[in-house]
This record gives C-alpha cells, structure tokens and sequence, in this order.
C-alpha cells in the first residue's frame, strides 16, 4: 500500500480521516485479515460496531435470506421487522416507542429536535439543552454544536444555538448553569463518554441528574451510541445506575455493522412526534431491522452480556497487571468491553506500531488508548490483547518522554 502522503492512496476520496495504510480483505470472529494476507486482532470493532464480530454464521444467513426476499425501505408500507426490534428495544430498556435511523448522529440530531418539541409543546419558544464538556454527539450541525471538542467545530461556525455547557460529575455546576433558566428543556449526555476519552457518567451523579429531571420537568436523553447495547455488560450503561432516561440514542453495536441508528423513548418523550415532524428515507429498513433482531437474539442466546462483563473483568485486569506499574500510565478504566488505558503524553502513533504487531486499536483524546472488542471476544483473545499490546506500549513510552 502507498503510504507516502505526498502521493495519496486514496486519490479520491475526501480527506476526511487519517487511515492507517491498511486495506481490510475479511474477517472471521475477533480477527480481520489485509489484502496482503496479515492477521489483526480485531480490538476495535469499528469503534463497537461488530458486536457479533466477523463473518458471525447465525447472522450472515439471517442477512443473506433478508437480501434474497426484500431490501425497500419503511416510510409507505410497515416493516413487521421493525415493529418487533422497537417491541423488543422498549421491553430491554423499560421504554415505550422507537424511531428509527440510520447511524449515531441521525439518532442525536433526532433526540435533539425530540426536546426542542417537547419545549415547544410545553410553551417553551427557546428551548435550550444541557451538554457535557469533552462529549461527542456526531458530525451533523446539531450534533457538532452539542459536542464538547472545540477542536473539530473550528471552521464550521457558526454553530447551532441553544445548548449550554457544563463539566461532567459536577451536579452543583448543573445547578448554577440552569439556576432561574426556564428555557431548559433536557440534559443531554454520553453516560460513558467514548471520543471524550473513556469516562464515566458516575452513577450517583446519573441518579441526582435524573431527579433534577424529574423535578424540573426536564427531559434526561442519554447517548449510548458507543457504549450501549450489551458492551458494558448491561444492556444499556445507564442501567448500571438504575436509571431510566427518557431518551436514548442507539446506533452502532445495534446492527452488528450494518447501518441502524434508533432513538428510544420513554412516556414523557414517546407521543412528542406527530405525523410530518421528523422521518428518513432508510431508516426502519427491512435489511437493518434484520441485522438488529438478529443482534439481539444471539446476544441473548449466547448471553453475549455476561461475557462482555466476564472477558471484560479479566481483560481489564490483564491491562493493569501489565500496565499499571509503567511509569506513564496514569489510568486504566472503563466497564465491561469498554476499556480506556490514559497515558501521561499524546500517544496518536500508538494505532500504527500496534498495527504492526497484529492487533487494532484506537487513540483517543490524544492520551487514551481504547479498546472495544466484538463481545464474543474468548478469555484467551482477551489473554492475547494484553500480550500484544503490553510491549507496543512499553516501547513507545521507553521512546516518548513527557
Ligand atoms: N454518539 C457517540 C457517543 C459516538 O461515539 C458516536 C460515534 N463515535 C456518535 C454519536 C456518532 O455516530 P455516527 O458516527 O454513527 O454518526
């Protein structure tokens, strides 16, 4: 593969990311394979996307039957699919009705007209949405405006209005940026923070932001677009708190790589929408709300959530062992198969030199090391990710000082 920048591989394609000089040919369960015939192991799922990992039997033949009988789209005619993933999606989440989409920012930018609605509905004409400092909703104007990274909303201002920011775990700093603000409609957060760098939404501070809610007549939408959907352990994070949002965006590990984005919505939000207000051409789809059944099934069959917390507890506990005692890690946190190992100096050239030794991964906010395997990672691929990438990272930081 060309890798010299000069001379793009990708003469093509827009600039939008920076790829590694790897061209993926397939993929079986935890492992994926390069046009050149390399083994990776598949520590990233991209970005908790494959759920079921790769070329999963159960899940290609429900596919292929799909393909074979109708591929349409869902805005004239019911998708009996779809009733029964949103059944499904509402009994696992204590919910009561879905929308459906195509990807994570669809389902933010859904919830995000979702409570300007509700504002409106309750003769609020300013609505105004409560984000986090260091989330991420998505790409879309919206989404970007609610994301909490000034570096990737330069160049794009301006921005859309009526969010307002606050630190997160801080219930205090929420009360005094709301204090006397009748135009707040929702709080709006990650409930483990992924692009952000691995951090938790602690559950206290989930169940105090839930009774503020509650009391305020607030909305409380929680995004687990990436930390959703079995990774934690629990079919939902929020669950760990014992909370039930009002809104929840879904996207990603829902179709186990085929597109899907949902938005979930309990009785305060369910009824927000009428007819006209909001819609997609492909959300809802007969071959999406297939790949999202059949998720859902082989995660309950093969109990794909209590694996996620076993393999995830001794993966967790594997990294410490290896890494905790490197002078250089300062933290390795994170629940179930959503795993973060933050580093004391920029680590972005880490994914190549792990690359090379056979195993994908991602930095993120610039320290963090991350990790979100299929959830039918084994005790021995687990066993493995520590072995592979324990001496990548001793390299680097016996190379990079502070
Ligand atoms: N929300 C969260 C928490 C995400 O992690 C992401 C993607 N990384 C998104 C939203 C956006 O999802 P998509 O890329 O499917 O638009």
């Amino acid at each position: 593969m060309n890798v010299n920048p000069s001379t793009p591989a990708e003469p093509h394609l827009m600039r939008t990311y920076a790829r590694l000089p790897i061209a993926l040919s397939h993929g079986q369960g935890c492992r994926v394979w390069d046009t050149e015939g390399r083994e990776y192991l598949d520590a990233l799922a991209g970005i908790a996307v494959n759920t079921l990992g790769h070329n999963h039997p159960r899940f290609v033949a429900a596919l292929r039957e799909q393909v074979g009988r109708l591929i349409h789209t869902c805005n004239y005619y019911y998708v009996p699919d779809a009733e029964r993933l949103a059944s499904r999606l509402a009994e696992l989440s204590g919910m009561e009705n879905v929308f459906f989409c195509n990807s994570g920012l669809e389902a933010n930018e859904a919830a995000i007209k979702l409570a300007r609605k509700y504002g409106h509905s309750r003769g609020i004409d300013f609505p105004q949405i409560v984000v986090y400092e260091r989330a991420f909703h998505g790409r879309s104007l919206a989404t970007l405006s609610a994301t909490g990274n000034p570096a990737i909303q330069k160049g794009f201002e301006p921005l859309v209005d009526g969010f307002i920011r606050v630190p997160l775990n801080d219930i205090a700093a929420l009360e005094t940026a709301t204090a006397n603000n009748p135009n707040v409609v929702a709080v709006f957060l990650e409930t483990i923070q992924g692009e952000g760098g691995i951090n938790p939404a602690r559950w206290e501070y989930l169940r105090q932001v839930r009774e503020l809610c509650d009391q305020r007549g607030w909305l409380l939408m929680t995004d687990e677009v990436q930390c959703g959907m079995g990774r934690t352990g629990k079919w939902f994070a929020h669950q760990w708190a014992e909370i039930v949002p009002d809104v929840m965006p879904l996207a990603k590990g829902l179709g186990s790589g085929v597109p899907i984005g949902a938005v979930v919505a309990g009785p305060k939000a369910a009824h927000v929408f009428e007819p006209g207000n909001h819609g997609s051409t492909f959300g809802g789809n007969p071959l999406a709300m297939r790949a999202g059944l059949e998720t859902l099934r082989i995660m309950e069959d093969d109990d794909l959530l209590g694996n996620a917390a076993r393999v995830g507890a001794r993966l967790k506990a594997g990294l410490r062992k290896a890494l905790a005692p490197l002078p250089g890690v300062r933290d390795i946190r994170g629940e179930g198969l959503m795993l973060g190992i933050e580093l004391d100096r920029p680590c972005g050239g880490l994914t190549a030199r792990a690359a090379s030794a056979g195993l994908l991964i991602s930095v993120t906010a610039e320290r963090v090391i991350r990790l979100l395997p299929p959830l039918i990672l084994s005790e021995a691929e687990a066993d493995e990710i520590v072995a592979r990438l324990s001496p990548v990272v001793r390299q680097f930081l016996s190379e990079h000082t502070s």
